[in-house]
């Protein structure tokens, strides 16, 4: 899904970047700085102000995630889309070049290796765009996320959130229905902050999340994508990472890889609990961990 041949975007970008396993780095991708006796994972999730809702730009997060001890980092933005989808958390599409000269700018500046991702949402009717945008952008990772599990064009373009059914069982199912869906498209390489409803309710009880939640890591176990630890969630009213510890067990049982994200809206939250969340993928059975260039993925020692 790479296009190889690229416009000036892509050669400057790769002009700044060191090589993937640039040994001569100080900090060569992928191996990481030692800090509090850990080797931390790469930060693949952080925003900018484009979105509305976040603080900063590329370069601010690179430094914050370089003074953190992070080996790289990846800008995933919310994605852009042609139709009135949300545009008040996301960035405008005529931002989208601005966006890719901001990490490109602070790619050429940071002590750390920064790529281009995105956290592209999925909803009914997102495929025609996505399909046909995502594979012209020189991306290194695009995120899918579940924010909102109903798009209706023809009622003034409303939204139906994650939570907003009374019965949890059933924004569970609708949820978990909807990642099932984002990951049969095949668009995406990772799945973001998994289960995201805890984040407003609490949950429903064991055994429905297991009959809900299998089904959809199937899905995203035979798509071949990856799924993040996202850490965002220790500052939420769930006090945990997305996802549980047993869904990440269940990841771990289907072969689905783990990368780490700490869904930063400020430059100082890079980085935010990476050492739990290290601890919780060992615990659920992870040795290895994901890291993405140009949409491809490579296996890496956890720790
Ligand atoms: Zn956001
Ligand atoms: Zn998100």
């Amino acid at each position: 899904m790479v296009i190889l041949e690229g416009g000036a975007l892509r050669r400057r970008r790769y002009m700044v970047r060191p090589p993937i396993f640039d040994t001569s780095s100080q900090t060569p991708y992928g191996q990481g700085m030692k800090h509090s006796n850990t080797t931390l994972p790469p930060d693949y999730h952080s925003h900018t102000r484009l979105c509305k809702h976040a603080e900063g730009t590329p370069i601010d997060y690179a430094r914050a995630a370089a003074t953190r001890g992070l080996p790289a980092m990846i800008c995933t933005e919310h994605s852009p889309f042609p139709e009135p989808f949300s545009p008040h958390v996301r960035m405008a599409l005529d931002e989208f070049e601005m966006y890719c000269e901001w990490v490109a700018e602070a790619a050429a500046l940071s002590e750390i290796p920064v790529f281009l991702g995105l956290e592209a949402d999925y909803y009914n009717g997102c495929e025609p765009f996505l399909s046909e945008w995502l594979p012209q952008q020189p991306f290194d990772y695009v995120l899918g996320s579940v924010h909102f599990v109903h798009y209706d064009r023809e009622q003034d373009h409303a939204l139906t959130g994650v939570c907003d059914y009374p019965d949890i069982v059933k924004c569970w199912e609708v949820y978990f229905d909807c990642v099932g869906k984002l990951a049969d498209t095949g668009l995406y390489d990772a799945a973001a902050h998994l289960d995201l409803p805890k984040k407003f309710r609490a949950p429903p009880p064991p055994e429905e999340i297991e009959r809900i939640v299998k089904p959809a890591l199937d899905k995203i176990a035979a798509a071949g994508m990856a799924m993040e630890i996202n850490t965002s969630g220790f500052i939420h009213g769930c006090a945990e990472q997305y996802p549980s510890q047993t869904i990440l067990e269940w990841a771990c049982e289907r072969g689905i890889p783990i990368t780490f994200g700490s869904d930063s809206h400020q430059p100082e939250r890079m980085g935010a609990d990476f050492e739990r969340a290290v601890e919780v993928a060992q615990a659920a059975g992870y040795t290895q961990r994901a890291e993405y260039q140009a949409r491809q993925r490579t296996l890496v020692p956890l720790a």
